[in-house]
């Protein structure tokens, strides 16, 4: 249920386990599934059309023997018959259900602002596009991920961005402060006005904000992230908190149900996450469920982001209390921070420098024990520092 990443990694996941019955995916879009990342970036610039962001080629589909069923939502699921009912009225059933729903934009509540456009799907990325023209006054609401990706697109085609965020440095909690600090300077480097506030009031041709100040905005825009789709779940009696509460192999509460993608929370843990990478992780490890199959290994966190040309990645989890190592110039564009906690590499975040989050995602799966001098020494090959571990143990 949902035809966006998670449900086509699914597919192609328990395609490639030796998974030969029938499978389905329902899907509410009307179009193949594509992938989101590009909505905010090549797709909304003009430089990618349709057919470059789609996960699959149309043909793939028939060729793997998969029935999509696009552009009607599932309207209930029973989880203790497997049957499942479409808002057409017609119903199917299945030995196993999975939900993959993802997530719809959160809106802004303030008086007016249901006049202000999100970015979620291919529909809302192309409104927006044809509104982002030549000297177009933008207001975009959420600094955050999403936010801050539109307004670079947006400058990079002409418009007058003002964005608006009530946190001082947004993304810190995610990235730590040095790389919020040297992304979030970007906006003011490329002629954006940034303000410190919330949306008060949308009004034509204009927004008041919290801080009393009057923006004249052409178009409004709020990226202040997603509200998970759980009400299916949550209809069904499975267990919900923030996300449909899974375990490690993504099975529900309710058997034979699981759930992949934005929507699923391992329970226990503290976040859910709603990266892309996440969302093909998590397909694999449900097909390795239904097949049997015993579970990967963990594998550390990563996300990208791409903003004014500069490429931003990010594994593991930023840690407030580990040490934060800096290699090369993080502020300056390129560079990196390790966050080192007892000996261990447990994040990384880098800007324009992807080799140093690989060697980090492979100090945090193999749980190396690293020494921060040696990671802070731009003399240090990290690929040699993988393959020599014991002399790098503290001491050795
Ligand atoms: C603009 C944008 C930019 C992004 N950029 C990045 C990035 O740079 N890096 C990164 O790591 N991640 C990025 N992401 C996040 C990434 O795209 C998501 O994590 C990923 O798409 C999640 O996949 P999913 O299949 O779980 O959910 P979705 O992609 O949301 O797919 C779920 C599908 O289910 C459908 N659905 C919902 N309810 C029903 C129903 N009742 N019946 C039938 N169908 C239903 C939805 O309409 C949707 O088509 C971005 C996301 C967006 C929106």
């Amino acid at each position: 249920m949902g035809a966006g990443l998670a449900a086509v990694s699914l597919c192609a996941s328990l395609r490639a386990g030796g998974y030969t019955g029938r499978l389905t995916v329902l899907g509410d879009e009307p179009c193949h599934p594509y992938d989101r990342p590009p909505l905010s970036k090549q797709f909304l610039a003009g430089d990618r059309g349709i057919a470059e962001i789609a996960v699959q080629p149309a043909q793939w589909y028939p060729d793997q023997g998969i029935d999509m069923r696009l552009g009607i939502p599932v309207a209930a699921l029973d989880a203790d018959t497997g049957r499942v009912e479409l808002a057409d009225g017609s119903a199917l059933a299945a030995d196993v259900l999975v939900l993959a729903t993802g997530g719809r934009a959160r809106r802004l509540t303030a008086p007016g602002s249901q006049a202000a456009m999100v970015l979620r799907t291919r529909a809302d990325a192309e409104a927006l596009r044809a509104r982002l023209v030549p000297g177009a006054r933008v207001l975009i609401a959420g600094a955050g991920l999403i936010g801050a990706e539109v307004a670079a697109t947006a400058t990079h085609r002409g418009c007058h961005v003002t964005l608006v965020d009530p946190n001082p440095l947004p993304m810190e909690q995610v990235l730590g402060p040095q790389a919020a600090r040297a992304l979030h300077a970007q906006h003011a480097a490329h002629g954006v006005t940034v303000i410190r506030g919330g949306v008060f009031a949308v009004e034509p041709g204009k927004v008041t904000l919290s801080t009393g100040d009057s923006v004249p905005a052409d178009l409004v825009m709020a990226g202040i992230g997603i509200v998970p789709n759980v009400e299916l779940a949550q209809d069904a009696g499975l267990d919900v908190d923030n996300g449909v509460l899974v375990d490690a192999g993504m099975r529900s509460s309710a058997p034979g149900v699981y759930a992949i993608g934005d929507i699923a929370r391992v329970d226990g843990s503290a976040h859910r996450s709603e990266h892309w990478d996440n969302a093909r992780r998590t397909a694999d490890a449900a097909a390795r469920s239904i097949l049997g199959l015993p579970p990967e290994a963990w594998r550390a966190p990563w996300f990208w982001t791409d903003r004014y040309g500069t490429h931003l990645e990010m594994t593991g989890l930023y840690d407030p209390a580990a040490e934060a190592v800096p290699r090369g110039d993080i502020a300056a564009g390129a560079g990196s921070v390790f966050y080192v906690r007892d000996g261990r590499c447990v994040g990384a975040v880098s800007l324009d420098r992807p080799l140093d989050i690989r060697a980090a995602q492979r100090m945090i799966d193999r749980d190396v024990p690293v020494r921060a001098e040696r990671l802070a020494d731009e003399g240090t090959d990290l690929r040699k520092l993988l393959t020599n571990i014991r002399s790098d143990a503290p001491g050795g």
